[in-house]
């Protein structure tokens, strides 16, 4: 199975509880627009890089297109279609006036330096600048992108169509970024799973936790469970795990990634495999990397009592079934991580009244987004028994069919 075959899945299962006709489903799951461009630059060898470029636009009915982009070696298109529909529904369960989109290029981003980095992402403008827009479709971060890589799509876009900062969010808080953008996915999460722990009797405070993937989501997330009181005893990186049953000190951890930019060799915990930390007797376990972790074998290994899913499409459906009848709740990637796009959309509001947000503000918005989104899907899942992610899907799909049938096919 692939990854938008996966989506699908989802999006079938909650299809079903609503009712829906095969052909409205069609529309709903068929991408708008898919793009896909040759990135072709010159490398600091004076050789030439190829990459390939991907831009897809899955749905508009609630307003522009709104996703990330992606920088990484699997960037394919089938994953842009997985995440570009994962986006509309993210978009439409916390309510924002945003339809869903991804793209990403192929490469990896560690073995290019930043001239590279920053040639590739003006070309893959250039190529797609007019496909993109405050009013059409607004990129962001996601994985093996970054502020820096959003201000040089800004000053791209401005080259062609004038100054629109809000062509794309999730930029520098210096250069019309807007304040908590960058630890808002994992602000996002940890107050999910407050609201989640809280629904099982319990808090964050004497919880443990483990975190798969130590990027800015997951880092994020640890120091705002660590602050909320709760326990990280695990964590990792693309090159391996470390874990410390006292829990972690995160201070220093930050130190030794600072310095040697990986986890592995930090004194305060010790080496285990990335599969170790998946299947730690933790109360909670948080996926924050690569989609696809949760395959049969391995959602039959987790000892966690919680999943909540930082990264997209952490589970196939085929672990998903897994962990329903083995009562473990996983709280869906759709809402546990829409903190970011949520801070995207105050972001985007703040740049067209030209007008800056105090940090307060922004955060107490954002969980007051969230919280209601949660309980909307939770009070939900529990009313028709059905999963927590059939719920979130329930939730957006109504929406999204609704601005399908008010704006007209
Ligand atoms: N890439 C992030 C996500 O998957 C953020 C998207 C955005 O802010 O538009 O939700």
């Amino acid at each position: 199975m692939q990854a938008f075959e996966a989506t699908n899945y989802y999006f079938h299962q909650a299809a079903k509880c609503l009712d829906l006709t095969e052909n409205i489903r069609t529309l709903m799951i068929t991408p708008d627009r898919e793009v896909r461009v040759e990135v072709a630059i010159e490398l600091d060898s004076g050789r030439i890089g190829n990459f390939i470029g991907y831009r897809v636009q899955h749905d508009n009915a609630r307003g522009p297109y709104k996703g990330g982009l992606r920088y990484h070696p699997a960037v394919d298109q089938d994953e842009a279609r997985s995440l570009a529909s994962l986006m509309t529904w993210k978009t439409a369960i916390v309510d924002l006036p945003f339809g869903g989109a991804k793209g990403g290029i192929n490469c990896d981003p560690r073995k290019l330096s930043r001239g590279e980095l920053e040639r590739v992402t003006r070309k893959f403008i250039e190529k797609i600048h007019d496909m993109i827009g405050p009013h059409k479709d607004i990129p962001a971060p996601d994985m093996g992108t970054d502020a820096q890589v959003m201000a040089w799509i800004m000053n791209e876009y401005a080259k062609y169509e004038g100054f629109h900062p809000a062509c794309v969010t999730g930029k520098p808080v210096e250069f019309h970024g807007s304040a908590g953008r960058e630890a808002a996915t994992g602000f996002g999460l940890a107050i999910i799973t407050r609201e989640m722990l809280a629904r099982l009797q319990r808090t964050i405070a004497g919880t443990t936790f483990a975190i798969q993937g130590y990027g800015n989501v997951g880092s994020h997330t640890a120091r705002c469970l660590a602050q909320m009181g709760g326990r990280i005893i695990s964590v990792s990186d693309a090159y391996g795990a470390i874990v410390n049953p006292e829990g972690l000190d995160l201070a220093e951890l930050d130190r030794h990634v600072a310095v040697s930019q990986k986890i592995v060799g930090f004194k305060g915990g010790d080496a285990i495999t990335n599969e170790q930390l998946l299947t730690l007797p933790v109360d909670v376990l948080i996926p924050a990397a690569l989609g696809g972790i949760f395959d049969r074998a391995m959602a039959q290994a987790v000892q966690a009592k919680l999943i909540v899913e930082a990264a997209n499409g952490p589970t196939w459906p085929e672990g998903d079934e897994v962990f329903v009848a083995r009562g473990i709740p996983v709280v869906p990637d759709v809402l546990a991580n829409a903190g970011g796009v949520v801070v995207s959309y105050f972001e985007w509001v703040q740049n067209l009244q030209h007008f800056r947000w105090p940090l307060d503000q922004i955060q107490r918005e954002e969980e007051a987004r969230l919280v209601e989104a949660f309980r909307d899907m939770y009070d939900l899942a529990q009313r028709k028994g059905v999963t927590l992610r059939t719920a979130a899907f329930m939730k957006a799909i109504s929406r999204v069919g609704r601005a399908k049938v008010l704006g007209g096919i």
